[in-house]
Order: structure tokens, then sequence, then C-alpha cells
């Protein structure tokens, strides 16, 4: 119901354009697919106990085939390093409906729509909040970590949890960082972990080890290890 709800979003004029736009010009390698083209919902059982937030779909990746992260490098990462954790059941996620099905996560965005060069506006982001914060209140009786894949993410998170949770962030709030970890009483433990953009992982500033540690201690922090 939510997720009919969130694919069928237009408040964004610039993100509706651009996510419409990319969606009828294509990639000449993706020419013969039909692109989502619309705002994707998150992804993963309703009673999950780890939430993975990313930024926003990729143009070529989300927005094409209509699931977060997925069938982009930042996806060929991500879900390995879900699988290598025991919180996927395949290594990788190239289509809608290929079988991948997370055990005890969900991933979202905190904007819904491709940005032009992977930027969401600020207003862009506050008028996307409900969603995110609507999807967390869903989650919210199980939901013990989550991981933000980068400082928009972790920046996003802090409203959120103040709407979903009722709970004032830290002052000053927690800067971000690979690794950072704060525990705000009441409310699910926040785990920082560099994005799994081309970027950060093609440079090394973003490894296989890296993720690793982040997933086994958001298991441990879930009681799932
Ligand atoms: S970014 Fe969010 S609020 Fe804006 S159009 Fe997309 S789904 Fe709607």
């Amino acid at each position: 119901m939510l997720d009919a709800r969130i694919a069928d979003c237009f408040a964004c004029p610039r993100l509706v354009e651009w996510r419409t736009s990319i969606a009828e010009v294509k990639r000449a390698s993706f020419r013969d697919q039909e692109y989502w083209g619309r705002p994707l919902p998150g992804m993963g059982p309703p009673d999950a106990s780890i939430a993975i937030l990313g930024l926003a779909p990729a143009a070529h990746g989300g927005n094409r085939t209509g699931r977060i992260f997925t069938g982009d490098r930042s996806g060929d990462v991500l879900f390995a390093a879900l699988y290598r954790a025991g919180l996927a059941n395949q290594p990788t996620s190239v289509s809608a409906d290929d079988g991948l099905a997370l055990r005890h996560t969900r991933i979202f965005a905190a904007v819904r729509c491709a940005p032009p060069d992977n930027k969401p506006l600020p207003e862009e982001r506050d008028t996307c909040a409900p969603w995110f914060q609507r999807e967390l209140q869903l989650i919210r009786p199980t939901l013990r970590v989550v991981v933000a894949l980068g400082a928009f993410a972790w920046a996003a998170w802090w409203p959120a949890m103040t709407a979903a949770y009722g709970i004032r962030p830290p002052v000053p709030r927690p800067k971000f960082g690979h690794s950072a970890q704060v525990s705000v009483p009441g409310a699910p433990v926040l785990l920082g972990c560099f994005h799994v953009s081309q970027q950060n992982t093609f440079t090394g500033r973003l490894t296989p080890a890296m993720l690793d540690e982040v997933f086994g201690r958001a298991k441990v922090l879930a009681g799932l290890a």
C-alpha cells in the first residue's frame, strides 16, 4: 500500500522531469529495456531489524529496474556484501524479478527519485522526507540498527528519527564517518558507512572488508549474531 503510494508521487517537478527524461532517452546499452522511471519504494521484509539508508536511486540503476541499488555497480558491491553477511539469498541484484530476497534487512533511500548528478536539492530532500518517515514508522517495531550510507543519509536520519520516535538528536549532532556509531536511548543504533558509490569502491576508499565489518557489527547490534 505504502509502496504503491510512493511509486505514484509527483511532488518534485525537477525530479519528475529528470526521471522521466532518463527513462525516455535511455542509455544506449539499455535501449531495448523499459525503464521504470518512477519513485522507488523500499526493499526487504517489513519486520526488518536492520535498515540500510541510501541517498537516492541511480538514473540507469534503480530508475531503470524499479528496485533500489539494482542494475548498477553500487548495487553489485552492496548486495555482494549483504550476501557474505548472510543478509541476502544471492550476491547479485540485476532486475526486479531476479529472485533476490533480503533477510532481516530493509533498504531504502532518503530521496526516492533519481536526481541529476546524484545530488538532490535540500527542498527535494525535505519534500521526500515524509515517505522515509512513514516507512520508518512501519518497521519501527522490529528495527534495531540503521546503516547510513554516506553523509547525506546520515544527515537525513536525524529529522526522521525525531518524526518516527519523538526523540531529539544529540547536540551537537554527531559527525558522519565510516564506522561511526551513535546510540540514542529509545532509537535504533546508527552506524555510518561510506557510500557504495563507484567513486568510493573503485578508489579503494571503501573496501569489501570495510563493508563486512559494518554489516557484521550491525548484525551483532541487531541481535542476529
Ligand atoms: S523525490 Fe520523493 S517527494 Fe519528490 S517526487 Fe520523488 S518520491 Fe515524490
